[in-house]
């Protein structure tokens, strides 16, 4: 490693990777820093679906020759792994019942390989000359006198190394270290923490090969806290016509043990008889702090990208593109000493959780498990046989489910009245309620 470089990227996720083989493409000198030891390997759970919805935070992706191609932006990221077609989305009550968003032409979502599109990402960054440094964490990056001196630390010293650079991209994730230390975090709401826990499965008796399961109700986890996912997808090293895992999540409020959720779901669950002879095949976890959005994702020379600059997850497809835009604008800043604020600008008018409004309601989505069990159960059988249009996204899901339980209120309004008053208060409730719940 030197001590001086043009761009120092800290973290290579999707949204890392991606600026820092652009910039090293067009002939920057980069490092790029992440403190995991083997960058493709993944440890932090995701379901990595492309959320192939047309406008998902601006952008418009298609499978095109198997690899992602960006319509809106205009360009391509090369994958050569395997996609798995959903064509339904299904909220499942304890007593089995769904609400059901389906699209059997387009599919709902193309869960991929994390993995592999992170090797493939990795391979384009190393041919492009960026300088790799594994287990090295990014502490600090400060703005001086028109550059950016950022505080490094590996994992095998207590001492900290400076590097200093002219621009320097915080890519480090949603827990992102470097924004900790900016003033631009300062303005950020606080709603909250989740824990997940996730294990791929094999040889599992699945009834739901084509869809994404979403289970709702306090029935599936043990402590009636916490939300069970459920993802057909494909290993790292899967080939044409071999079968897909599935990869089971459970997310939970700090405090309640995720990883016994989860477990306590597969053995004692109410689709138990689904994993009997289940066999683990990965681990991951995470930690989700609920942040607002940093508005203005520039601060001088540092430039937050990707989920360091969201509120939850900006989705791997759309790190990718505001890593591609960052230093598109970065380039431009270089150039012409004008180009930051493309960045800003696209990032507030894309990003929905920029918007007023779309925190809460896409928490309304996820917040359905306030309702209790019996409820659900009832409200779900209302809607189990019937499908409607709609896609895996968390920005209009929320919508079309509301729509679809609000198409049977005058019904529910009738046989169970305090239900429909629930159901109207749901709508109402806060974010920091849903989070806490
Ligand atoms: C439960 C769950 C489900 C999800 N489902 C989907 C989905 O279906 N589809 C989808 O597209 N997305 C999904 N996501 C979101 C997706 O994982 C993220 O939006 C995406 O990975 C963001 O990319 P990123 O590059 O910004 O951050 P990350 O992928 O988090 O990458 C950050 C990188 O920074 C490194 N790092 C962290 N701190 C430091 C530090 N201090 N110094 C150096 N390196 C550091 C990390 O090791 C990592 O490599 C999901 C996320 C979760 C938690």
């Amino acid at each position: 490693m030197k001590d001086i470089y043009d761009i120092v990227v800290v973290g290579a996720g999707p949204a890392g990777l991606m600026v820092a083989k652009e910039m090293a493409a067009a002939g920057q000198d980069v490092l790029l820093v992440d403190i995991k030891k083997d960058i493709p390997l993944i440890n932090r759970s995701c379901c990595t679906m492309l959320i192939n919805e047309p406008n998902t935070h601006g952008e418009t992706v298609h499978i095109v020759d198997n690899n992602l191609h960006f319509e809106k932006t205009g360009f391509t990221v090369k994958y050569s792994g395997q996609f798995v077609k959903l064509v339904k989305s299904s909220r499942l009550s304890p007593g089995g019942y769904k609400l059901t968003m389906a699209n059997e032409k387009e599919g709902v979502a193309h869960p991929y390989t994390k993995e592999v599109i992170l090797r493939d990402l990795l391979q384009e960054a190393v041919q492009n000359g960026v300088d790799i440094l594994t287990e090295t964490a990014g502490i600090k990056a400060e703005n001086i006198n028109g550059g950016v001196k950022v505080y490094l630390r590996s994992s095998h010293s207590r001492f900290l190394k400076e590097v200093r650079c002219k621009i320097a991209f915080a890519a480090d994730g949603v827990n992102s270290q470097i924004t900790r230390g900016l003033k631009l975090a300062k303005q950020r709401k606080y709603f909250g923490s989740y824990r997940v826990a996730s294990y791929f499965l094999d040889e599992v008796d699945y009834p739901y090969w084509d869809s994404w399961i979403t289970c709702v109700g306090k029935g599936h986890t043990q402590l009636g806290r916490g939300q069970i996912y459920m993802v057909p997808k494909y290993l790292p090293n899967a080939k044409p016509g071999d079968k897909p895992i599935l990869d089971v999540f459970c997310g939970s409020p700090i405090g309640v043990p995720s990883k016994q959720s989860l477990d306590w779901c597969l053995q004692e669950g109410p689709f138990n008889e689904w994993f009997h002879n289940a066999k683990i095949v990965h681990k991951a976890a995470c930690v989700l702090n609920f942040y607002t959005c940093i508005m203005n994702p520039v601060e001088g020379n540092i430039v937050v990208v990707g989920d360091a600059a969201s509120f939850i997850e900006t989705y791997c497809q759309s790190a990718l593109v505001y890593g591609y835009r960052a230093a598109q604008a970065a380039l431009k800043q270089l150039d012409t000493g004008k180009g930051y604020e493309d960045y800003s600008t696209f990032w507030r008018e894309s990003f929905e959780y920029c918007w007023p409004g779309e925190i809460e309601k896409a928490l309304q989505g996820f917040g359905l498990h306030m309702i209790s069990d019996e409820e659900l159960d009832y409200i779900f059988s209302l809607t189990d046989k019937e499908e409607y249009f709609g896609y895996v996204s968390e920005n209009t899901a929320p919508r079309v489910m509301k729509e679809a339980i609000m198409s049977h209120i005058d019904q529910i309004k009738k046989e169970r009245p305090e239900t429909a008053k629930t159901i109207e208060k749901h709508w109402q409730s806060s974010a920091e309620d849903i989070v806490q719940a």
